[in-house]
């Protein structure tokens, strides 16, 4: 049973993040996705609240795990014995990033490779950025995420 990680920000999850997932687990018999603490810094959401979304938006799923990690995403792909990384692609700006990261990766652990998906067009130009400036400006976000992520959101954030 080949694990696929599914690392990120998830800040916060979105219809696009899930639709790689719900690709993703037809493919492979499990994948954990999993969020980087390293992300917190500057976040929006606390890494647990993100983890906790997560979660509310994937019970469909059998074969998903949830979790979030420190440091680099291919020590924690070895310590769940998982030899490949799930990442989306969304329009040709990923691309570059997505490949420099990738190969750094494989740089650092040729055993771990990284299989790109993508999404299906109507949620290719979702970010989690675009969703937070919506959000904070007062904008209707249902559309865009899950809707656990939105009635969570929308409660925190109805005097805005
Ligand atoms: P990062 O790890 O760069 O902070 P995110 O947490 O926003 O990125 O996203 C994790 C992964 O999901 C990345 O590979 C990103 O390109 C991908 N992704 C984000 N939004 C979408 C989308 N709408 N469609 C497909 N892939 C997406």
């Amino acid at each position: 049973m080949e694990t696929a990680i599914y690392p990120g920000s998830f800040d916060p999850i979105t219809n696009g993040h899930l639709d790689v997932l719900e690709t993703g687990a037809k493919i492979f018999g499990k994948v954990i996705i999993a969020v980087a603490r390293n992300s917190e810094k500057n976040g929006f959401l606390t890494v647990d609240q993100r983890v906790e979304l997560i979660k509310q938006s994937v019970q469909h799923l059998p074969n998903v795990e949830v979790d979030s990690f420190d440091g680099l995403t291919i020590n924690y792909a070895r310590s769940k014995n998982a030899r490949v990384l799930l990442r989306g692609l969304r329009a040709v700006s990923d691309f570059e990033y997505e490949m420099q990261l990738s190969q750094t990766n494989s740089a650092l652990c040729d055993e771990v490779k990284t299989v790109f998906l993508i999404t299906k067009p109507e949620y290719n130009f979702i970010s989690s950025s675009s969703i937070r400036e919506i959000l904070l400006n007062g904008g209707d976000i249902s559309m865009f995420v899950p809707e656990s992520v939105y009635k969570y959101l929308s409660k925190q954030y109805k005097n805005i």
